[in-house]
């Protein structure tokens, strides 16, 4: 059975195509609101992280009234996906919007997500946003978009799919790109004809499989899915399938989403989207039913850590202390609170000691929270990142991943050397349209380092993912050392990254704009000390010159690096070959 009066759908676009925007607009033209309510936080915006980065990080949901229906928006992560989150989120919809700017047209980065969607049977409505733009070849992008979708694979029949165009900024969606139109409400129109009602089993016990974890102050863990099968009420005692076991607990307040993000209701049927308060044992992946009758869906796991770095508080003697947040407790708190809302992550305190244990699903993973803690104000070091190996029956085994790489055709050649260097097994190649599909097997310690190889192989094209395979047997032996330290400061000056701790050397920078600079200029001042200049004051090596100093070494050529990189860098002392000479810092004057 179909329930009219509800449609679910995700939103789909690459970064700066207007989601943002078209999300306001729609709030704003699909029903009663007072326009103090829409301003804060309610509204999806993306962090200055996501943005930069060209990722969304978090998923956020919210539902308009239209046409007497409820339309639950599913913002969905962009091509950062961590652990399956993807498609955890995809499945909550039955369609999906697919919003390409009228000028830039689809974005390569954006056909992970958009393959995802098809695989989960979405149906997909194109939205040409920007047609305002005098830039702007609406006609165009929509074959660039069925472009895409024929190297997508999808089938003949199912490319007769609906298509608008739209300026989000001046709030209207047309058939006609000539004409602009005065409303959204077109674009509405589309979604509630030809996106499906969710299918139901409204008869049936409840059946709800948990796609999200979220998390407040107030309430603590919040479960986040679709219902399936019959109906949930607040205060009922609910069974939750897990992987090992069946727990029982009972649901203390029952949210769906709504115009300003969420409303508390008394009760939610099969076919929305809801949020669930009182289940602390909850996990990703189980499924929620009546205590009477307990039937499973089939798991959505989130995949297992794979690399593992020490996290502690900066306490090299070298650097003073200038981040807001310093201490040990700082960090634990900070941590904890990571774990509720980031699933694929783990973080384990270090026994005797004042440090953690934090494992993710990559470096890219790792280097995101990092980043988003040393913005914040956290003053932390950072161990070298390390592939996390098991024992099992006596048998020491390491994770193997299945890595997707897509290129245009001619760069397949470069990409399977470097993956295959790195002991990448080849399991698939498959060359649709413009891009090449290549699907490997790959031990997660080859992942270290790979990105930053596979995007300066193929000029920044490469569109990288993996998701967990299995364990296999550990051949040959990792090398595990854990003396590497990344210190990384908050004040807004330069600051230093050391490889083995930072008594030893320190290559990389960053800047007052807190860019990463690889590269280094080491010299002596006047009174003997060594002396490590930020590489962007090549002026300050002259006069370091001009002031009888002649033992200044340019090492490498600054040059900017991302976080990730700076992390590939040092798990691999690839800086080591970059400091042929080993300088001993006795002073670093940060300038
Ligand atoms: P998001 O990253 O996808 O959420 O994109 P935003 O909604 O933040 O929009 C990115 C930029 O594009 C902003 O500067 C918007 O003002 C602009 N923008 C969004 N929609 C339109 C539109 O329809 N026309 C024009 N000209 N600009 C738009």
């Amino acid at each position: 059975m179909r329930r009219d009066d509800v449609r679910n759908i995700a939103i789909i676009a690459h970064v700066d195509h207007g989601k943002t925007t078209l999300v306001d607009c729609l709030l704003r033209q699909s029903g009663e609101f007072r326009e103090s309510q829409l301003r804060g936080d309610c509204i999806l915006d993306s962090n200055e992280l996501e943005r930069e980065r060209g990722i969304t990080i978090l998923a956020k949901n919210i539902a308009l009234p239209y046409a007497g229906r409820k339309i639950n928006i599913i913002d969905t992560p962009g091509h950062a996906d961590f652990g399956g989150e993807v498609e955890r989120v995809l499945r909550m919809a039955d369609g999906a919007l697919v919003l390409v700017d009228a000028a830039e047209g689809p974005m390569p980065q954006t056909r992970f997500v958009l393959s995802k969607a098809l695989e989960c049977k979405l149906k997909p409505i194109v939205v040409v946003n920007k047609i305002d733009r005098p830039e702007a070849r609406p006609h165009e992008v929509v074959d660039e978009v069925l472009d895409l979708f024929i190297d997508l694979g999808i089938d003949d029949e199912e490319l007769d799919f609906p298509y608008i165009f739209a300026s989000a900024r001046d709030g209207f969606a047309t058939e006609d790109p000539e004409v602009p139109g005065d409303s959204i409400h077109p674009l509405l129109d589309l979604v509630v004809e030809h996106i499906p009602g969710p299918e139901v089993e409204a008869e049936e016990p409840l059946q709800m499989l948990v796609t999200t974890l979220d998390w407040s102050e107030y309430v603590g863990r919040i479960a986040v899915g679709r219902i399936m099968a019959g109906s949930i009420t607040r205060g009922q005692q609910v069974a939750m399938i897990g992987r090992d076991a069946t727990r029982q607990e009972k649901i203390t307040q029952l949210y769906v989403f709504d115009k300003l993000g969420r409303a508390e209701v008394d009760t939610a049927s099969a076919g929305d989207i809801v949020a669930l308060v009182g289940l602390e044992k909850v996990e990703i992946g189980d499924t929620i039913c009546d205590v009477e009758a307990e039937r499973p869906l089939p798991r959505l796991d989130v995949d297992p850590p794979t690399i593992e770095m020490v996290f502690r508080t900066n306490t090299s003697p070298l650097v003073g202390r200038e981040g807001k947040y310093v201490t040990s407790r700082n960090l634990r708190d900070r941590l904890i609170k990571e774990l509720e809302r980031n699933v694929a992550l783990r973080v384990a305190p270090i026994e005797g000691t004042e440090s953690f244990a934090v494992s993710g699903r990559g470096l890219l993973h790792l280097s995101v929270l990092i980043e988003t803690m040393r913005r914040e104000g956290y003053e932390l070091a950072i161990g070298k990142p390390r592939v996390i190996t098991r024992v099992r029956d006596g048998v020491h085994e390491e994770p193997f991943e299945t890595l997707v790489v897509e290129v245009p055709p001619e760069q397949t050649g470069p990409v399977m050397e470097l993956v295959g260097a790195r002991r990448g097994q080849t399991i698939d190649v498959t060359t649709r349209g413009n891009f090449t599909h290549l699907v490997f097997s790959i031990p997660a310690r080859g992942l270290i380092g790979l990105r930053t190889r596979l995007l300066n192989a193929t000029q920044g094209q490469a569109i990288i993912h993996h998701r967990f395979e299995s364990y296999r047997p550990l051949e040959g032996e990792i090398e595990q050392r854990a003396n590497g330290v990344l210190v990384s400061m908050t004040g807004g000056k330069a600051v230093a990254f050391g490889l083995d701790g930072l008594q030893d050397r320190a290559e990389l920078f960053v800047g007052p704009g807190d860019e990463i600079y690889e590269g280094m200029i080491v010299g002596e001042n006047s009174r003997g000390n060594d002396m490590v200049v930020n590489p962007s004051k090549e002026k300050k090596l002259t006069n370091m010159r001009a002031s009888g100093s002649d033992r200044n070494i340019l090492l490498k050529p600054p040059r900017q690096l991302t976080l990730e990189t700076a992390l590939e860098y040092i798990a691999e002392d690839e800086l080591a070959e970059v400091t042929p000479t080993k300088i001993r810092l006795r002073k670093i004057l940060l300038s």
